[in-house]
């Protein structure tokens, strides 16, 4: 059996991290698939490597020198080698890409050294075989994975190495050209290496114990979620709950790999555990999370008698289509129905917007209120817990919260309300205290 364990950047920011890396990875000879990311974070006022690289690219890029800032990249891997008594000519290698340094440096090229850098020197650390991901980690030319040549390249290479470090983040396109992933991507490749190596779980390892209840920012101390899963992650993740890159969910989920979220810095917390299996559910809370985000507008729509009109909503949708807008949510009444967006997604053309609906649809009324929050309660045990609601309801009415708006969907996994954005903390520590 294998286990991936990806290392995120503040796990390998200073020579103490990738002390406790070697610790963790030692502590299970089951973990033989490494991935890291670049250098992050080793403390608040530091920068991570890969903001870094960004910069310097930019700076090329305006022909202004970007010598002060690759010395600081320079010195946080020489810092860290010199410290781990590393034989590896990590100098060599900076110099190499430093005199890259021109204009016509390719930007993904430049930025992903960050990973392939901390990579080079954590496989010598741990006495892994390196790979560079541009040789395991293959796209095609819409970017998406090459699941197929991927797996035949990691065939390829476990039979040869038993234990092996891939720096996360990036991959190569049919050409050979670097590709990056989005922000955060290093949880990807950790994922796609899961999915391939058909491992027994995906660790990911970072600087907290798992996911928490709550924002830690709202509510001291809230609770660790010790077992979510996939959906209720994903419903946490799009409200604003940030641990893992969303894509890194459904590599795993496809081959119902569980991730288990765990920090570095306090290796014997179990953390989050993410999976779809049937039988942890009983371990599991009522309401496994609450996450929420601001600045929202209601636009509500008013016609008489529009429930006997067919096709209405559609048209009224197809406005929001044309100016690209992305639709939230459309609780409805019998003669209203409001439609949700984000205030940012509209603004520019509000009046337009408004406008243009009436006309279509010769509208009676049309309303917009901004400056709303929506909250959402996740937890699949919800669906079958009487009284949940009443609960819910309750506790925000006790603490004197007026609801705008109510959302909830066939399957019953999250109920969304919306409160005016002076409510946002109130709500959340409302219903945290009930279902803490
Ligand atoms: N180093 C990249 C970033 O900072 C990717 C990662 O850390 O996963 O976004």
């Amino acid at each position: 059996m294998v286990k991936v364990a990806k290392f995120g950047g503040s796990s390998v920011a200073s020579a103490e991290q990738f002390k406790k890396v070697k610790n963790i990875v030692e502590l299970d000879p089951a973990r033989k698939l490494v991935v890291v990311s670049a250098i992050g974070k080793a403390n608040n006022k530091d920068n991570k490597i890969t903001d870094l690289l960004y910069l310097c690219y930019a700076h090329i890029k305006y022909n202004i020198s970007a010598d002060t800032i690759f010395s600081m990249i320079e010195n946080k891997y020489l810092t860290i080698a010199e410290e781990l008594g590393l034989t590896f000519d990590i100098q060599g290698e900076l110099t190499k890409l430093k005199s890259e340094l021109t204009k016509d440096i390719d930007e993904e090229y430049l930025v992903s050294r960050g990973e392939y850098l901390t990579g080079l020197l954590m496989a010598e650390y741990l006495g892994y075989y390196f790979v560079d991901a541009k040789d395991l980690i293959f796209y095609n030319y819409q970017g998406k994975i090459d699941y197929e040549k991927t797996q035949d390249a990691f065939n390829k290479l476990i039979k040869k190495h038993d234990k092996l470090l891939i720096p996360g983040f990036y991959g190569s396109l049919p050409n050979g050209e670097i590709k990056i992933m989005s922000r955060g991507g290093g949880d990807v490749t950790g994922a796609i290496i899961a999915n391939i190596a058909d491992a027994e779980v995906y660790e990911n390892w970072t600087d907290v114990s798992g996911i928490l209840m709550a924002d830690p920012r709202i509510i001291k101390n809230p609770r660790e979620i010790k077992v979510i899963n996939y959906s209720e992650l994903r419903e946490l993740s799009y409200m604003g709950a940030s641990v893992l890159h969303e894509e890194a969910i459904f590599p795993v989920r496809d081959k119902e790999i569980p991730i288990q979220i765990k920090n570095t810095n306090n290796p014997k917390n179990t953390g989050t555990i993410i999976s779809d299996n049937a039988n942890i559910i009983e371990n599991k809370n009522i309401v496994t999370g609450i996450a929420g985000k601001k600045n929202f507008s209601i636009i509500t729509i008013k016609k008489n008698h529009m429930a006997n009109e067919i096709g209405l909503i559609g048209k009224v949708l197809k406005v929001f289509e044309e100016y690209h807008v992305n639709i939230e949510h459309i609780p409805s009444g019998i003669d209203s129905f409001s439609i949700v967006v984000e205030t940012n997604a509209i603004k520019p053309f509000i009046h337009e917007l408004v406008a243009k609906i009436k006309n279509i649809i010769q509208a009676d009324e049309i309303n917009v209120t901004n400056e709303i929050s929506l909250i959402a309660t996740v937890g699949e045990k919800m669906k079958n817990s009487l009284g949940l609601s009443a609960r819910l309801f309750g506790s925000l009415g006790n603490a004197g919260v007026n609801i705008a708006l109510i959302s909830q969907t066939n399957d019953e996994i999250n109920i969304i309300i919306g409160v005016h954005n002076n409510d946002y903390e109130k709500t959340i520590t409302a219903l945290y205290n009930e279902f803490k």
